[in-house]
């Protein structure tokens, strides 16, 4: 019934598209933003444009920013070693750990030729330019422990093994498949604490 009014069809539709909202969690959340006074679902609906327009990737490191410089890249007290996460929830979990002092890399994905993502269509070029002119002595990489997770680290890895970099891997201690996004932060902390160096 609701899908026969246009306006509502509309906005399920776009709720449908986030993730993990299914078609029950969409109609919850427009039936809720329905009962909401006007006042409070325009706020809403600013505050999502205002996320668009604010937030931009760091040039560094393309974790979030509001100008252009993450608050990791500006800070210099953060040392020359450089976590390599897929995404930026990652960076949000492991600093939750207050365990990492380093810097970080978002690549924005991982190699994965069944989806048509090779190596070209990630941060990898701007990942070796940093280790070049930044002096980075240490990388960690900390994709996902998915096969695709594991390619991509194995890649930078080969990539690297000429340079004078050390390159190590998480530990494993995260559940094999899962996302670093969800992991605890005693979890974390470990899998940073007893990171293996490859090769
Ligand atoms: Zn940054």
């Amino acid at each position: 019934m609701a899908r026969e009014i246009k306006a509502l069809r509309d906005l399920l539709t776009e709720l449908e598209k986030l993730p993990a909202i299914g078609r029950k969690s969409a109609q919850r959340i427009a039936f809720h933003l329905l009962k909401q006074p006007h006042q409070k679902v325009i706020r809403l609906a600013e505050t999502l444009v205002a996320v668009t327009e604010k937030i931009v990737p760091c040039q560094t490191c393309f974790n979030l920013s509001e100008t252009g410089m993450c608050s990791v890249c500006s800070d210099p007290d953060r040392e020359s070693i450089i976590c390599v996460v897929e995404d930026i929830g990652d960076i949000m979990a492991i600093e939750r750990t207050d365990e990492f002092r380093g810097r970080y890399h978002v690549l924005g994905g991982v190699i994965s030729p069944l989806d048509g993502i090779g190596p070209e269509n990630l941060h990898i070029r701007e990942l070796i330019g940093r280790v070049d002119s930044e002096g980075i002595r240490e990388l960690i990489i900390a994709t996902n422990f998915t096969i695709e997770g594991e390619a991509t680290a194995m890649y930078l890895a080969r990539l690297l093994k000429q340079s004078d970099v050390k390159v190590f891997r998480l530990a494993y201690g995260l559940p094999v498949g899962s996302s670093l996004e969800y992991a605890d932060e005693a979890t974390m902390a470990k899998a940073l604490e007893g990171r293996k160096e490859i090769f």
